[in-house]
């Protein structure tokens, strides 16, 4: 559809004061409101675009005049690529008191991004994926936090391009199925009521641009691959599995897009073979000779931060816990630890010399034997 006269749009005069602009304007706008034209609102929104652009022109002096020098070429740069869109309408204001109440509209023009409705169409803000990764990182980094490097997969715009895709950013036209608008617009009949349903456009993936000669260094994505290095503050005291949002270090947004995503990074806690977590406190085990416990000494225990040595006093019983005070974890954000419980098993010998048996004998005083009868402390030698 070729481009209609600015002045012809607004069914004004060249001659026109800023007033009788302003008045043609309000006066079109109200009659393609789209609570007026509900037979064909497709058709209202392609007549509201065209006066709002006129509008947007002539109520400016200084765009006006350029458009009366050279034409829609002195003042379609302005637009962007993907020609006039509600983004550029700087006017508004005008139109709340006129028409921003109604809820219809408010649907009707807020899928296209207007200031009324917020959002959601091309060119409107549009974040960057978000990223997750997972971090394994030894027990201890639960105990002390860490500052672990992690390399995080970004996809940053191309610089040739602009990140559009086009060779040197210019070799675009807009997208013939969408118009521009990045968004198809469907209205489905259900009975009683009309559905209004806002997609994404097929044929530009939301762009509003269609690419004539590919970038070669991106080859026509927009995009380049790399990798960034970032230092995670992973606080002490953080959970196995817990996740932790980096905002502003996920994908960079899509073209005309505001903001990145956020990286999302999961710690996971190396599984140590010596140590058991159960929220505050850790758990260990070790065994110790048959003699220690008896008698008692030392074992070399595991802890989260290594080795610790554990006193053994005479007659520990076989799986004594012992509790080591604030050799925990600590609470996220505390600083005070849990314990470390240790279990201590005692290594009973299996075979015994015959000169040890006599001495434990000896020593612990004679069993029985099987059929009752005490066997003699000291087997007499055969002559
Ligand atoms: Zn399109
Ligand atoms: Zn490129």
């Amino acid at each position: 559809m070729p481009k209609r006269d600015y002045y012809e749009v607004l069914g004004v005069p060249k001659s026109a004061s800023q007033d009788e602009i302003k008045s043609a304007y309000r006066r079109l706008a109200r009659q393609y409101h789209p609570d007026v034209a509900k037979e064909n609102p497709k058709a209202a929104e392609e007549k509201f675009k065209e006066i709002s652009e006129a509008y947007e022109v002539l109520a400016d002096e200084e765009k006006r005049q350029r458009y009366d020098q050279m034409g829609f070429s002195g003042v379609t740069p302005d637009f962007g690529p993907g020609g006039f869109s509600w983004q550029n309408f700087t006017h508004m204001g005008d139109l709340e008191d006129l028409l921003g109440a109604s809820p219809l509209f408010r649907q009707f023009f807020g899928g296209f991004g207007s200031p009324f409705g917020g959002g959601g169409m091309s060119g409107a803000p549009r974040r960057g994926s978000d990223v997750e990764l997972t971090v394994r990182l030894p027990l201890s980094a639960a105990v002390h936090g860490a500052r672990p490097t992690i390399e995080v997969p970004r996809s940053n715009p191309c610089a040739d391009c602009k990140g559009t895709g086009a060779l040197h950013g210019t070799a675009l036209e807009t997208c013939p199925e969408c118009h521009g608008e990045g968004q198809v617009r469907q209205v489905r009949s259900t009975g009683f009521a009309q559905l209004l349903t806002i997609g994404e456009c097929p044929r530009c993936h939301g762009s509003g641009r269609r690419i004539l000669d590919k970038c070669p260094t991106c080859h026509g994505s927009g995009r380049l691959s790399s990798v960034e290095r970032i230092e995670l503050n992973v606080p002490a005291g953080i959970e196995d599995g817990a996740v932790l949002r980096v905002p502003g270090h996920g994908m960079a947004s899509p073209l005309g897009g505001s903001r990145p995503g956020d990286l999302f990074v999961q710690v996971e806690f190396e599984a140590s073979p010596h140590l058991r977590r159960e929220g505050r406190d850790a758990f260990a085990e070790t065994t110790v000779p048959l003699a220690t416990a008896l008698l008692g000494g030392t074992a070399i225990v595991p802890t989260v931060d290594g080795q610790a040595q554990l006193t053994i006093p005479a007659g520990t019983q076989p799986e004594t816990p012992f509790r080591l005070r604030g050799e925990g974890f600590p609470r996220l954000g505390g600083s005070s630890r849990g314990d470390l419980i240790v279990t201590v098993h005692v290594e009973v010998p299996r075979s015994l010399s015959g000169h040890e048996k006599e001495l434990l004998r000896e020593a612990l005083g004679a069993p029985r034997t099987a059929n009752g009868k005490r066997e003699p402390l000291f087997r007499r030698r055969a002559s």
